[in-house]
C-alpha cells in the first residue's frame, strides 16, 4: 500500500478475523495480536508480501523473520525437527518459543524470509486470534514485531498505530499482549546442540536441564548473519536511557519497580512477569513524555527479568 493510504482497524471477531485472512491471501499485511507483542504478518509464501513486511518497517534486509504455524504438521513441512526439537516444540508449544532449525529445501517459503540463512525460524503461537488467522489464510504467516524497525515493540493496536499507520492494511485490535515480550529464540543445530539466541518468556535453560542434566550455557551475545536480532541497539525510545536508577535526576522520566516507584511502574509489587507485560508500554510512555531523558530502576536479572534487562540494555545502547 501507499503510505496516503488509511489503515483499517477492526475488533478480533470472527469478521475481522475473516477480513484479515482475505487481505492476506490477496498479499496483504495484517497487524496481530500474539501473546508476545503485536506482529506484522504476510504470507511467508509470496515474495512480494514478505518483501512489504522489510518495506513497511524498514526493515534491514538481512534480518530474518520468524514463521508462524499452527500445527506441527505445517512446522515439519518447513523445517528439520533434529535433535531433541520435536520434544522442545511438544514441551512449549503453542508457546512463547520460536525454534531456529534447518530449513526444507522444499520449504515453499520466500527466500527473504529467512534472509539467504540455511535455517528457517518457526513458532506456534498461543494466541487465539493469530491461531485463527493462520488457520484461515490456510498458509504459515511471517511476522515480526509490528513497530518500524528498531522502535520500541507494540503491546498494543496503539502502539502499532504510533509508527506503522498508513503502512499497513489492517490492525487487528485484540486489546493488551500478555507476555509483553519477544519470543525466546532457541537454535537446535544438526548435531542436537542448542543456543539460545534470544532471552524472552520461555527459559530455555530449564528445558535444557530436563533433556541434558545441566542447565544451557549462555553463549555470547553475537552480530551479524548468525543471529541479527542481537543487534546491540534495538527497541529505541529515541532518547538516552540511564540504567539501574534509584531516582530521577533533573530532565528524566523515572520508569519504576517494586520500592522506586517512578512515573510509570513495571510493577509496584515487584512481579517479573507483569514488569515484562509493562514493559513497552512504560517506554512507550516514556517516549511521549516531555523529559529529555529515560531513567529505569533496577531489575533482578532472574526469570523473565534477564529478557527485561536483554532488551533494557538495547533500548540504551
Ligand atoms: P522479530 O520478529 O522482530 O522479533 O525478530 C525476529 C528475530 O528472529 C530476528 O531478528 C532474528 O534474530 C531471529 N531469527 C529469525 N530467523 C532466524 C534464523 N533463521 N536464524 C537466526 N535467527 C533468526
Ligand atoms: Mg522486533
Amino acid at each position: 500500500m501507499s503510505d496516503k493510504d488509511a489503515t483499517e482497524t477492526t475488533g478480533a471477531d470472527a469478521a475481522g478475523i475473516a477480513r484479515a485472512a482475505e487481505i492476506l491471501r490477496s498479499g496483504g499485511l495484517v497487524a496481530v495480536p500474539t501473546e508476545t507483542v503485536y506482529g506484522l504478518a504476510a504470507r511467508a509464501d509470496s515474495e512480494e508480501a514478505v518483501a512489504k513486511i522489510y518495506a513497511a518497517k524498514g526493515r534491514p534486509s538481512i534480518n530474518p523473520l520468524i514463521v508462524h504455524i499452527a500445527s506441527l504438521e505445517q512446522a515439519r513441512s518447513l523445517a528439520e525437527f533434529v535433535g531433541h526439537a520435536e520434544e522442545v516444540a511438544a514441551a512449549a508449544w503453542p508457546g512463547a518459543l520460536t525454534l531456529v532449525l534447518p530449513r526444507k529445501a522444499d520449504a515453499g517459503l520466500a527466500s527473504a524470509v529467512s534472509a539467504g540463512l540455511p535455517t528457517i525460524a518457526i513458532r506456534m503461537p498461543a494466541h487465539p486470534t493469530m491461531r485463527a488467522l493462520i488457520e484461515a489464510s490456510g498458509f504459515p504467516l511471517a511476522a515480526p514485531s509490528a513497530n518500524r524497525s528498531n522502535a520500541i515493540s507494540p503491546t498494543s493496536a496503539e502502539h502499532v498505530l504510533a509508527t506503522l499507520e498508513g503502512r499497513v492494511d489492517l490492525v487487528l485490535d485484540g486489546g493488551t499482549a500478555e507476555k509483553g515480550l519477544e519470543s525466546t529464540i532457541l537454535a537446535i543445530r544438526h548435531d542436537g546442540s542448542w543456543e539460545e539466541l534470544r532471552p524472552g518468556p520461555v527459559d530455555v535453560s530449564l528445558l535444557h536441564q530436563h533433556f541434558f542434566d545441566r542447565p544451557l550455557r549462555p553463549t555470547k551475545a553475537k552480530n551479524g548473519i548468525e543471529a541479527p536480532g542481537q543487534m546491540q541497539r534495538h527497541y529505541s525510545p529515541g532518547k538516552p536511557v540511564r540504567l539501574n536508577a534509584r531516582e530521577a535526576a533533573s530532565g528524566e522520566f523515572l520508569i519504576g519497580f517494586g520500592a522506586i516507584a517512578g512515573q510509570c511502574s513495571l510493577s509496584e509489587s515487584g512481579d517479573l512477569g507483569e514488569a515484562a507485560a509493562r514493559l513497552y508500554a512504560c517506554l512507550h510512555q516514556a517516549a511521549e513524555a516531555e523529559q529529555p531523558n529515560i531513567a529505569i530502576a533496577p531489575i533482578p536479572d532472574e526469570g523473565v527479568g534477564k529478557a527485561v534487562n536483554d532488551r533494557l540494555r538495547r533500548a540504551a545502547a
